[in-house]
């Protein structure tokens, strides 16, 4: 990479919203976090790079979700009204495991309706760019989008983004990978459609026809015929741009390599892939340090924090694992969580991102009525209300 650089003048930036607390990245954690902001009284922004809300689970195409990782609150509440426009199926993807299956598309609509319904100021088409911050407090958060670069001022703001941009932009600490730096591997997902339901609704155990010989596929069941396939995995880094530009067409490539083996199974003959994942599912990039680090011990041991935001498979969340270091008013949700990289893998399942949004937008409601300290919240109270909108907190 070249190593000149350029001087970037210096300029005015319009402010274009003023709220209590604003969302940045309307993802897995993001929807939760910002529905959760506004019902519990805070004029909420919530900013997004793509033109929806729904991040992994809906632009990657990750649409199967396990019970036992907590459905609890909100997503609980999505899936029920999801359910009513056929947009969710259940099942046992997994031997004696309860899973749901989601439809993306449906998704999409609704997580618009849950928002719009809470009054959340949506800017979609809006990437986080930069932060406005001094003396460890962030003032705004600036965007770039096709009106131009725009300030929104909050009281308190929620890092959604997946790779903890914000928290990088403010100057928190973050860490990457396990001990070596090793990340877990990206993977494109795809949607395969025209498969022979008969065909396959004759096994009866449909998964252990699924894993072979292509990487992994599981009937939705939302729609006849349907498919969700993984398209290969690839190792690299999901917060390195010119890796990113890479894994995109070499997952592609992958599908494609991939689908010719999907439609030699049984009832595949006439199959067709039906869409690719417009956003890449990259598993694991920047995690923050934050004022407590939950490990994978903690998971093993069934750990209970005495500041528990909510129950994630056997184990719990602490609060301070949402809190940067540095920062008084930021507070991150979803797969950068501060945690260690052996139990990331179960911090970034979606049921779990879902809880960490519901409870960062719970706190932050309740930080911006006093000064915007997160770290000023009262536990006691941030508990009661998680539990009365629906969240087992494993105590
Ligand atoms: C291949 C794969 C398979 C998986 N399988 C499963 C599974 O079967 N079941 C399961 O439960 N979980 C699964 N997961 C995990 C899960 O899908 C994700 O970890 C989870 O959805 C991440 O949620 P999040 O909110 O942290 O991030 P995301 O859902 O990615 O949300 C981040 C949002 O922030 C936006 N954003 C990012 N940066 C910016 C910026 N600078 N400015 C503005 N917006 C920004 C993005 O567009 C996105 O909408 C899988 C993940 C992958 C990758």
């Amino acid at each position: 990479m070249s190593l000149r650089t350029i001087t970037e003048p210096a300029r005015q930036i319009p402010i274009v919203e003023e709220v209590d607390v604003v969302v940045v990245g309307g993802g897995t954690a993001g929807l939760p976090a910002a529905v959760a902001a506004a019902r519990n009284g805070a004029r909420t922004a919530l900013v997004e790079r793509w033109g929806y809300v729904g991040g992994a689970a809906v632009g990657g195409l990750v649409v199967t979700v396990p019970e036992k990782a907590g459905i609890w609150g909100i997503q609980r509440e999505f899936y029920g009204e999801l359910a009513k426009l056929g947009g969710v199926a259940w099942g046992q993807w997994i031997p004696n495991e309860n899973w749901a299956v989601v439809s993306a598309p449906i998704s999409k609509y609704l997580a618009d309706v849950f928002l719009q319904r809470e009054n959340v100021s949506l800017l979609y088409h809006s990437w986080c760019a930069a932060v406005q911050v001094n003396n460890g407090r962030i003032n705004a958060v600036i965007v770039e989008n096709k009106s131009g670069r725009q300030a929104i001022a909050a009281k308190v703001v929620i890092d959604a983004t997946g790779d903890a941009d914000v928290s990088h932009l403010a100057g928190a600490l973050t860490v990457k990978g396990d001990a070596h730096g090793h990340l877990a591997p990206i993977t494109t997902m795809y949607m395969i459609a025209g498969a022979d339901s008969k065909v396959w609704g004759s096994y009866e155990k449909p998964w252990e026809l699924a894993v072979q010989p292509c990487s992994s596929i599981c009937e939705t069941r939302v729609n006849p015929g349907e498919f969700n396939a993984w398209g290969g995995s690839i190792k690299g880094d999901g917060a390195d741009v010119r890796e990113l530009t890479r894994l995109e067409i070499q997952l592609r490539a992958a599908i494609l390599a991939e689908f010719a083996n999907v439609r030699k199974l049984p009832g595949m003959a006439q199959s067709y892939i039906s869409c690719i994942a417009e956003q890449m599912g990259v598993r694991e990039t920047r995690r923050i340090v934050a004022d407590a680090m939950l490990t994978a011990e903690d998971g093993k041991a069934g750990r209970v924090f005495d500041d528990t935001i909510g129950r994630a498979y056997t184990f719990t969340v602490p609060y301070s694992s949402l809190i940067p270091q540095r920062l008084e008013n930021l507070l991150v949700a979803g797969r950068c969580i501060g945690c260690d990289h052996g139990v990331h893998d179960k911090i970034r399942i979606v049921p779990v991102c879902c809880t960490t949004g519901q409870a960062a937008g719970t706190a932050a409601a309740l930080a911006a009525r006093a000064d915007g300290d997160v770290r000023r919240v009262d536990i006691a109270r941030l508990q009661t209300l998680l539990a009365q909108q629906g969240v087992n907190l494993g105590r």
